[in-house]
């Protein structure tokens, strides 16, 4: 079987989760020897960073999801330790070495408080080839014909470390623009909505194949193909709640549209 990152004929021993074994899923697999045994370890090492230091931790948390060793969600995001409940009770979530400056609005009637969590702590690229490795899973699984009309080099070079540059993502409200269709279909796409868990995609054009990924509270979204910005503009992003990392794109995108903006104003002038 060939592997479908590194291309190699391989005999893997390893099973893939297509979604994270710790964020919920069990049967949401890859066919045995799709994704090889050097590329799955690989993998491991960006998925664990990403599931145990950013935001989607406090969400295993909140959703008591148990982790792959059967145990409640821990870790730390940013300074902040973060322990699901042992019994896996939902929105029970034990917090240590919460400053006091990070607790904002402080209710004593109702005994609540807001609390700011980095989403990210250096963990972006983590992230954006956990979401790159998600999609490409799901659609050669679910999305056959999609996957192959498509040429996903630049992709495969990102988590082989050949190209390391990195890969800009958007976390967002949730509302997008254009219609997104579902990778899992039937059983799978019901085994992850169990725990809030959504993989969606949208063919723009030749250079953009979106794929949008929802767990819990959290939105992502990322373009398969390349890092090119245009997508983000289509997006209307950067939208007041919309947050583009790893953070010196958002100044990328600023000048790109800048730049746009001005090319307008020249090409009015012109007329
Ligand atoms: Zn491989």
């Amino acid at each position: 079987m060939e592997c479908i990152f590194c291309l190699k004929k391989n005999e893997a021993k390893s099973i893939e989760h297509i979604v994270s074994e710790s964020l919920g899923n069990t049967i949401y697999l890859m066919e045995r020897g799709r994704v090889c045994d050097a590329c799955n370890k690989r993998f491991a090492n960006f998925e664990r960073e990403a599931l145990s230091s950013t935001v989607l931790l406090m969400e295993r948390a909140r959703m008591g999801i148990p982790n792959k060793k059967g145990n409640a969600a821990q870790g730390v995001i940013g300074k902040i330790g973060i322990q699901g409940n042992k019994d896996f009770l939902k929105n029970l979530v034990t917090l240590g070495g919460l400053p006091q400056e990070e607790i904002a609005d402080w209710d004593p009637q109702k005994q609540t408080f807001s609390l700011k969590l980095p989403a990210f702590d250096k963990n972006e690229v983590a992230v954006s080839k956990t979401l790159l490795k998600i999609g490409l899973e799901s659609l050669f699984t679910s999305k056959r014909k999609v996957f192959k009309k498509y040429d996903f080099t630049q992709l495969r070079q990102f988590l082989d470390n050949s190209d390391p540059t990195e890969w800009p993502m958007v976390v967002f409200s949730g509302k997008t623009i254009g219609t997104f269709e579902s990778i899992p279909i039937n059983i799978h796409k019901y085994h992850l909505s169990r725990f809030r868990c959504s993989l969606l995609f949208q063919e723009k054009d030749s250079r953009t194949l979106l794929f949008k990924f929802s767990y819990g509270g959290i939105h992502m979204m990322i373009n398969l193909l390349n890092r090119d910005l245009d997508w983000l503009e289509e997006q209307q992003a950067p939208a007041t709640h919309d947050t583009i990392y790893p953070a010196h794109y958002r100044k990328k995108l600023e000048k790109h549209l800048e730049k746009k903006a001005k090319d307008v104003v020249v090409a009015t002038a012109k007329k």
